[in-house]
């Protein structure tokens, strides 16, 4: 039986005169990989911001296994479980990788659950790039990067990891890479919320899909019913 980790209601946010999001209503459930999709402007990256306590927002709540975290401080957020990646992967770029992921890992929240990367090492071995340990993150190619970002994120030790963008700027074979990789994670307790506008990335990873439009929710579901909900076919198709 599936459960809501994170409940977000009627989540709100103006900036000036724009309303970026005007009321979402969203649960995720856990074990769950769920995508929210949009057109350019519907509110993902400030939904984003806003659960991951970048932004404060305007109103409504957000509830972590029913506790109201709502506003807390990024570092409050991330320290209840929730993870997260940059569209921009946050590295040390002077430092070599394995040094990156070590100090990712001495910020690591105390959990009493079972956590299946113990060390750096372990770490790097399940992203795949062991063999790039002793390089300085600042010369990996741009694919290599993002996967570095997953291993920082996932070195917090969340329960819940929020992917934004993760595969904007990677080529077919390393969205692959990376589809496989992601797809792993509800098998060692991690459930997934990747936010992106990319439809066949969603196809790949996703079972259940969320469409945002002006900052409303207007689609939640199956991921197959959604697409052929007529109006998400009339937000990507311009119809
Ligand atoms: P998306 O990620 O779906 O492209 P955003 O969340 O970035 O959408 O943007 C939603 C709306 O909020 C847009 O109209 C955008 O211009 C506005 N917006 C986002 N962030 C800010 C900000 N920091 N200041 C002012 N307006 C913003």
């Amino acid at each position: 039986m599936m459960s809501a980790i994170l409940q977000i209601e009627g989540l709100r946010k103006q900036f000036g005169g724009v309303t970026a999001l005007a009321g979402v209503d969203l649960a995720i459930q856990e074990g769950e990989i769920l995508g929210v999709v949009g057109p350019n402007g519907s509110g993902k990256t400030t939904l984003f911001n806003v659960v991951t306590g970048v932004h404060k927002p305007s109103g409504g709540r957000v509830l972590w296994h029913g506790r109201d975290i709502t506003g807390l401080a990024a570092h409050q957020i991330s320290g209840v479980g929730i993870g997260h990646t940059f569209q921009q992967a946050m590295a040390f770029p002077g430092l070599p990788v394995i040094e990156n992921v070590r100090i990712a890992c001495e910020h690591a929240r105390r959990s009493s659950r079972a956590y299946p990367w113990t060390t750096p090492e372990a770490l790097l071995r399940f992203v795949g790039l062991s063999d790039l340990a002793g390089e300085r993150a600042g010369v990996l190619p741009f694919g290599n990067l993002r996967l570095l970002g997953i291993a920082l994120a996932l070195a917090t030790r969340p329960s819940l990891i929020l992917l934004d963008e993760p595969a904007a700027g990677l080529n077919d074979k390393e969205t692959l890479a990376l589809v496989g990789l992601v797809k792993q994670l509800p098998e060692h307790g991690i459930s997934v919320c990747v936010i992106d506008h990319d439809m066949k990335l969603m196809q790949m990873l996703c079972r259940r899909l969320v469409v945002l439009d002006f900052g409303s929710k207007i689609a939640d579901g199956p991921i197959r019913d959604v697409l052929n909900d007529p109006k998400v076919l009339e937000v990507y198709l311009g119809g």
